[in-house]
């Protein structure tokens, strides 16, 4: 193995940057870079409350110790977690328990939610009875997705949320800026991105608390290293597939970037300097927000995605 450039054996080579690093110095790194991608995006400004979408995983976990790092010598900002039970056989429930002990080892508030409670039944049960959409797009997948991000909002508005922080790493963003090219979904594409806040720009869009991705910018096996260089203890169970499209281009994206280093990061790259023409292209056409009439939240048609998928 390479060296890094203190001369201490390292742990990592990065392919895309041509450089090694050493424990010390790719965990600093790692944090370097995530607040580099809160402060160059605003992420966080004094007084914000700020809910971290803890799943269990490596993720979420990663955004929530260095969040709390950052945040803890400061009286200005409070830090809570929210963590969504979404009834998935062998993987919700093992992993929220890891999700509990995070918060506890990090002396953290964990408020626990659950998609049994507000929609009837999980993921398990639901699988089941989908009947396939006939476009073929929406897989189970989706309506995980959609329940998680329905809870989550809700759920942090209640709680009086100025921002959600989410997991998203830099492999996910680069798929997601493939699924919504594939899907030609611009209104989707406009609210990726670093920060997403409606609040800015349309009416009621205060109802939906921000959302920020502190780790966009990490890959994936970037972030493994780091949790199991620092030694936390995170569910690490597969993940059920996508399935659909996702998980192909899931696939095709580790193999592209296997093959060209750095790959994700300028699809990410290429798409935060188009965002801002997507979003101004889609502005005024997106539809107002609506109050959705069968749950009270917001929408974009008069029942709620969550309520179509979950309600009907
Ligand atoms: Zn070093
Ligand atoms: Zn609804």
């Amino acid at each position: 193995m390479k060296k890094c450039r203190c001369g201490k054996r390292a742990v990592i080579f990065r392919k895309h940057e041509g450089r090694a690093l050493c424990k010390y110095h790719f965990m600093e790194s790692i944090e370097q870079k995530m607040k580099k991608t809160i402060g160059k995006n605003k992420m966080i400004k004094p007084g914000d409350k700020i809910a971290v979408a803890l799943t269990g995983g490596k993720d979420s976990a990663v955004v929530l110790y260095i969040l709390n790092k950052i945040i803890k010598p400061r009286r200005d900002i409070e830090l809570f977690a929210i963590t969504v039970d979404e009834g998935i056989g062998g993987y919700s429930k093992p992993a929220l328990k890891k999700s509990a002990a995070l918060s506890k080892k990090f002396g953290i508030r964990q408020h626990v939610f659950s998609f049994k409670k507000d929609f009837g039944t999980g993921m398990d049960t639901k699988v089941r009875t989908i009947k396939k959409h006939k476009s073929g797009l929406k897989e189970p997948y989706t309506y995980c997705a959609v329940g998680r991000r329905y809870i989550l909002n809700k759920e942090a508005r209640k709680l009086r949320a100025t921002k959600i922080a989410t997991g998203h790493n830099l492999d996910d963003e680069a798929q997601g800026v493939l699924m919504n090219y594939i899907r030609g979904d611009m209104f989707r594409a406009a609210r990726m991105g670093p920060v997403t806040d409606w609040s800015l720009t349309k009416k009621k869009g205060s109802l939906f608390v921000p959302r920020i991705r502190p780790i966009r910018e990490i890959p994936g096996n970037e972030v493994s290293l780091y949790i199991r260089l620092k030694g936390l203890d995170v569910f690490k169970g597969e993940r059920p597939l996508p399935g659909g499209i996702r998980e192909g281009v899931e696939k095709f994206l580790n193999r592209l970037e296997k093959k060209y280093a750095g790959i994700e990061f300028s699809i990410l790259h290429t798409f935060d300097k188009i965002l801002p023409s997507i979003r101004k292209g889609v502005k005024g056409t997106e539809g107002e927000i609506r109050i959705c009439k069968k749950c009270g939240e917001p929408g974009s048609g008069e029942i709620c995605e969550a309520c179509e998928l979950w309600r009907s």
